[in-house]
């Protein structure tokens, strides 16, 4: 089909989305066109970026990144700095992907859509923390924003038969699928022992360090409860976590007559970046196809939430409401950096998670500003936990 050749700013480009999403383009290079960049510590992966796809924009985190890689690419390539950078990066092009790690996101959501961009967002931490911010903004003229992530993408698929009334009264629940992670069946006292190699090692899916450790604490799952209740606008109460090992039903949705929508692929996010980024148009790679000659095992239940207390902590701070959800994932990115400096065992993660929850303060969550000093604030008290 012929298609106008859409541009394309690649945010967090050097990591684990970023590179899948380089794939993607390659293969199609007559319906996209990447013109804007942005990387944090590894520079030299960004400078081969910007040579194989001639691109003339770039952000980095600091000035002396900015010299370093003015060095590699030469004076011809705009190398902007910094949450400003990401911001005009983010509203230069007609698609902008989020692949940037944590709440460093949060310019590129706010500006691409203010900007009336389509956003195809694999960074959740962002939309989590600024949902109420998010929402305003996601009504500018032109602004969509597509999830990438693999489950929520499922759902957006399996929701296009719904008429898509505000607040979904056709839908009974959305069924959030997870895989259980490396510690899937491991009971408390087992799950004292786990190392970081051990929660480093994701039995379906090969992801960036952060993400690959909240899925072994089921934080990842926790966080996209409070993804799918800010993206599709339905009540916490309404979505439900289903453990499902193989990863091959990425998440359903339940209709009120009982039927259920499921969508299905071998786990690739290459799939669901592709589907954001050509939809209307399926592109025609064949990533995650299944092969239904071959033995496929299915398998489904419930999350143990003695064992993961992460999913209960989500459901918690969504009825907390306010600056909870931002209080959450910014000590859980505290945490998270803290274990894989080997300064915290793996159990320590959720448990200061919970502490940090223990001292929130409801707080509404009005501007960017009440954001900005709520993560500091939970930043903060996760930094103090820590050091005692
Ligand atoms: P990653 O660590 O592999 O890559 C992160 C990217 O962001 C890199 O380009 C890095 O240089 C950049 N970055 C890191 N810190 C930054 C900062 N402070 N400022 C600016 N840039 C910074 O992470 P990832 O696994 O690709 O995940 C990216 C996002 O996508 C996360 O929000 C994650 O939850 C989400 N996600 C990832 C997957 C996956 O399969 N990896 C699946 C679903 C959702
Ligand atoms: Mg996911």
């Amino acid at each position: 089909m012929p298609t106008v050749r859409r541009s394309v700013a690649l945010l967090g480009a050097t990591g684990s989305i970023g590179t899948q999403t380089l794939d993607v383009l390659r293969r199609e290079p007559e319906m996209f066109e990447l013109v804007a960049l942005s990387g944090g510590e590894q520079l030299d992966e960004l400078a081969a970026i910007v040579k194989e796809f001639g691109v003339r924009r770039v952000g980095v985190i600091s000035d002396g990144h900015r010299h370093t890689l003015a060095a590699l690419v030469g004076a011809d390539v705009d190398v902007v700095v910094g949450d400003e950078g990401l911001s005009s990066l983010a509203a230069s092009a007609d698609i902008v992907v989020n692949a940037v790690l944590g709440f460093a996101g949060l310019p590129v959501t706010l500006s691409a859509l203010k900007a009336g961009k389509r956003l195809a967002l694999a960074n959740k931490e962002s939309l989590i923390a600024a949902a109420p911010l998010v929402a305003r903004v996601r009504s500018t003229p032109g602004a969509m924003l597509l999830p990438v992530d693999s489950e929520h993408c499922a759902i957006h698929q399996c929701l296009a038969s719904s008429p898509g009334e505000p607040g979904y009264p056709d839908v009974r629940r959305l069924l959030l699928t997870a895989s259980g992670g490396p510690f899937r069946g491991w009971s408390r006292d087992q799950l004292r022992g786990a190392t970081k190699a051990d929660a480093l090692n994701h039995p379906t899916w090969s992801m960036g360090a952060k993400i690959t450790i909240d899925s072994s604490t089921l934080m990842n799952k926790g966080l996209e409860v409070l993804e799918a209740s800010a993206l599709f606008d339905i009540n916490v109460e309404r979505v439900e976590v289903v453990v499902h090992p193989q990863s091959i039903v990425h998440s359903m949705v339940e209709y009120v007559d009982g039927s259920v929508l499921a969508q299905l692929s071998r786990p690739d996010m290459r799939l669901p970046i592709a589907y954001c980024l050509g939809l209307p148009v399926r592109l025609d790679h064949g990533w995650g196809a299944i092969d239904f000659t071959q033995d496929l095992e299915l398998t489904f239940e419930a999350p143990d939430p003695m064992a993961f207390p992460a999913i209960g902590l989500a459901y918690e701070a969504s009825r907390l409401g306010g600056a909870a959800p931002a209080w959450l994932s910014a000590a859980n990115e505290v945490a998270v950096a803290a274990f894989l400096a080997d300064e915290i065992n793996w159990c320590d993660i959720v448990d200061v998670v919970a502490r940090v929850m223990d001292g929130y303060v409801a707080d509404p969550l009005d501007s960017l500003q009440d954001l900005v000093a709520n993560d500091a604030t939970a930043r903060a008290r996760a930094h103090g936990i820590l050091d005692q």
